[in-house]
C-alpha cells in the first residue's frame, strides 16, 4: 500500500460520546453483525499482522482539493484527537502490532504537535512517514523531518505545472508550493515519492507528469485511481473509463520496467493482475528479484493488512470504504482489527461477488471494494471499472 495521498480527507465529523451507529452519518453503513458471534473467531483466524495504518491526524487542511474523500475545513473541528489522546493511539499499536504510520489529514503540518506525535511513535518502534500537501514546508521543517527520521514523506502532483494542479487544488500557488516544498525536501535530505491521482482532467498529462517527477528526482511516484467518495464522488464523471484505466495500468507497467523509477499504482488493484498477465507473456518470471516488491503484495489491501483511522478515531478498511469497522475511543485497536465481521469479510475471497468471486486474479487483485461500494452498496460486489473477463465466464 502507497503512502496515502494527503489530498484525502476524513469521512465527515460525528459527534463524540455516542454509540458507533448513533455517530454514523447515513451514508456511512457500521459493518453487519459487529456484535454478533462465530464470525468473530473466523475474522481472528483470518488476521495477518497489521502493516499499515493511514491516520488522518486532522481534518483542517488549507487546499479544497476536488477529488478530496470528504470536504475538508478550514480549521480543525471539534473532538479531533488531543496530543494525550495521540500518544494512546500509539501506545495502543505499539503493543501489538509494528505498522508504518502515515500521518495524513486534512494537512498534518496544520497540527502544532505533529512532530511531537512523529516522536512519540518513532521513540515506540514505528515507522512515521508524511503525507502533507508540499506547501508548508519550509526549510526549518525540512530539516526537522530529517533530524526526527521521518523516513518518506508523499507529496501530491496531478499536475505537470500550475494550471492543471490548481485547478484540482482550487488554491492558487498550490503547484508551486509544492514544488517550492519538494525543493527543502531535497536539500534536507529527506526522501519523498509523488503523488497522482488519475482524471479525465489530467490523463493526457500523465507522460509530462512522469517528466516532471524524473526531474525532481523524487525516490517513487505512485499513482493513485480516482475513488469516487466524498467530494470525488462529484467527480465521478472526471472518472476514466474502464478502457482508459487499462491503457493506464500497461503504460504505468511499461514505464516502471524501462524507467527503473518505482511506479505504483494504488488504488488500482488490476494492477497485480495485468502485471501477471504481462510478466506471463514476456516470459519474465513472476519472483521478487525480477518484479521487485510488486512481487509480493496484492491489489486492495483495506481490511486485510491495512487500515485507516479517522481524525475521530473511526477504523476504516481505508481513506475510501466508508463502512465503519469500530472506534479505538470505544474498542481497543487490535479488537477491531482482529474481530471486526468488516475486516473477516474483506480477507475472505471467497465472499467476492459477480465477476470478482469468480475470478482467477481474486486472490492478488480483488477489485477495489471502495468503488464497488460506491456504485452498489455492496463491498462485496464486483469491481466496476475492470474489463477482464474471468477465465470461468468465458465458460
Ligand atoms: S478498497 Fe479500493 S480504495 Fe480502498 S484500499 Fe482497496 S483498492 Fe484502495
Ligand atoms: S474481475 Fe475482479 S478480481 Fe478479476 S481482475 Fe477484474 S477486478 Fe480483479
Amino acid at each position: 500500500m502507497a503512502v496515502v495521498d494527503a489530498s484525502r480527507q476524513s469521512p465527515a465529523t460525528r459527534d463524540l460520546g455516542r454509540t458507533p451507529d448513533s455517530k454514523m452519518p447515513k451514508t456511512h453503513k457500521r459493518s453487519p453483525g459487529l456484535e454478533a458471534g462465530s464470525w468473530r473467531l473466523e475474522a481472528a483466524k483470518a488476521a495477518q499482522p497489521l502493516r499499515m495504518i493511514a491516520w488522518e491526524v486532522t481534518r483542517a487542511c488549507n487546499l479544497k482539493c476536488v477529488h478530496c474523500r470528504a470536504a475538508a475545513v478550514d480549521t480543525p473541528p471539534p473532538g479531533e484527537f488531543s496530543t494525550k489522546e495521540a500518544f494512546q493511539l500509539l501506545d495502543q499499536i505499539a503493543e501489538f502490532s509494528q505498522p508504518v504510520i502515515i500521518l495524513t489529514g486534512g494537512e498534518p503540518l496544520l497540527r502544532e504537535d505533529i512532530f511531537d506525535i512523529a516522536e512519540y511513535g518513532i521513540g515506540r518502534g514505528l515507522r512515521m512517514v508524511m503525507a502533507p500537501n508540499g506547501t508548508l514546508i519550509t526549510a526549518r521543517v525540512a530539516r526537522r523531518m530529517k533530524s526526527l527520521g521521518i523516513p518518506r514523506v508523499s507529496i501530491s502532483l496531478d499536475g505537470s505545472n500550475s494550471e492543471i494542479h490548481d485547478r484540482f487544488r482550487q488554491v492558487p500557488g498550490a503547484f508551486d508550493g509544492a514544488v517550492q516544498g519538494i525543493g527543502y525536501l531535497k536539500e534536507a535530505g529527506v526522501s519523498f515519492q509523488i503523488n497522482t491521482t488519475v482524471t479525465r482532467r489530467n490523463l493526457e498529462d500523465l507522460p509530462r507528469i512522469l517528466d516532471t517527477v524524473r526531474k525532481l528526482e523524487a525516490d517513487a511516484w505512485h499513482v493513485f485511481l480516482l475513488v469516487p467518495t466524498g467530494r470525488g464522488k462529484e467527480m465521478e464523471a472526471d472518472e476514466i473509463s474502464p478502457e482508459d484505466y487499462e491503457k493506464t495500468l500497461n503504460w504505468l507497467f511499461d514505464g516502471q520496467k524501462e524507467l527503473g523509477l518505482f511506479i505504483k499504482a494504488t488504488c488500482a488493484p488490476h494492477y497485480y493482475r495485468i502485471f501477471r498477465q504481462r510478466a506471463k507473456r514476456e516470459g519474465a518470471p513472476y519472483e521478487v528479484p525480477t518484479q521487485g516488491l510488486e512481487a509480493m503484495t496484492r491489489g486492495c489491501l483495506g481490511g486485510i493488512t491495512f487500515c485507516f483511522i479517522s481524525h475521530m478515531g473511526e477504523v476504516y478498511p481505508c481513506g475510501y470504504l466508508e463502512v465503519l469497522a469500530g472506534n479505538v475511543r470505544e474498542r481497543p485497536l487490535e479488537q477491531i482489527w482482529r474481530e471486526s465481521k468488516l475486516f473477516g469479510d474483506l480477507r475472505d475471497f471467497s465472499k467476492l461477488k459477480g465477476k470478482c468471486g469468480i475470478c482467477e486474479y481474486k486472490k492478488i487483485c480483488g477489485g477495489c471494494r471502495a468503488r464497488a461500494y460506491a456504485r452498489t452498496g455492496d463491498y462485496l460486489a464486483e469491481e466496476p471499472y475492470c474489463v477482464y473477463q474471468p477465465k470461468a465466464e468465458k465458460g
